[in-house]
């Protein structure tokens, strides 16, 4: 997929969002919120669902929990605007409530389908429904500051998964906040291993001798595809100097 295409096929989905009726979320929603960040970055962060200010705005994390979440970011050197943000449900749950089981099975669709157009190599998960997604069967006392591959099914191709509390949880228990800086400074080592993943999937193993030569015009672009995942794989984890898209 090209820019253009990725930028307009996250359109189609929030703009399908917007007018979503799958589950009853969208009765008293205000406004939907799909998503935003960039369109060709690596990482995405998956939180809960929209909050009262969310639902106002109609976008992510722009309450007390989103500001935390970019003061997190700024910690280790990037920008929201650098990555992509969106949520297990697109539509506020009454009251802040959980979404249940039968909302996040009826939204899901939106969210694969936005990792199907980001592939990103990084989906951090924040909170315990975010997690339930990525890595089913986990605690987040236990799995936060990990990372795991996500399940293909999931719509992340190869990616990593990689838990934390969710920002809100640090805002009603401070000592949180400690814990949820050092499993953010764990996220660009998490995006190398990530990184090198992808390099070791894309590297075309060697063809026996008596293999049909490969098409000439898909060998050499990805063979160049391949060197250059390694190539990004060999930087320096100095997150200052991260570039998360070309
Ligand atoms: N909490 C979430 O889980 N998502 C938001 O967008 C805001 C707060
Ligand atoms: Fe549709 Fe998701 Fe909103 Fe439910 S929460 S109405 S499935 S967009």
């Amino acid at each position: 997929m090209t820019p253009d295409e990725r930028r307009q096929a996250l359109e189609e989905i929030a703009a399908e969002v917007a007018v979503c009726t799958r589950c009853p979320l969208h009765v008293q929603r205000t406004r939907a919120v799909p998503g935003e960040g960039h369109s060709d970055t690596e990482v995405i962060f998956v939180g809960e669902g929209p909050g009262y200010n969310e639902d106002q705005q109609g976008r992510p994390f722009v309450g007390a929990a989103g500001a935390l979440l970019n003061e997190l970011l700024k910690a280790i050197g990037w920008k929201r605007e650098e990555v992509y943000i969106t949520n297990v449900v697109k539509c506020r749950p009454p009251g802040n409530r959980d979404p249940d089981p039968g909302e996040i099975a009826a939204c899901a669709p939106y969210l694969r389908r936005q990792l199907e157009v980001l592939d990103p190599a990084l989906v951090v998960t924040l909170g315990r429904h975010s997690l339930g997604t990525f890595m089913p069967g986990t605690r987040i006392s236990g799995a936060h500051g990990t990372q795991r591959p996500a399940d293909p099914a999931t719509g992340a191709r190869a990616a990593l998964a990689y838990a934390m509390y969710h920002p809100a949880a640090a805002l009603r228990q401070n000592s949180l906040r400690e814990t949820m800086l050092h499993d953010m400074a764990g996220i660009p080592q998490a995006l190398l291993d990530s990184r090198a993943r992808r390099a070791d999937e894309a590297t075309p193993t060697p063809a026996p001798a008596d293999a049909q030569v490969p098409d000439p015009q898909e060998g050499p672009a990805e063979l160049e595809a391949a060197l250059a995942a390694v190539g990004a794989a060999d930087e320096p984890a100095d997150e200052n100097q991260m570039q998360l898209f070309g």
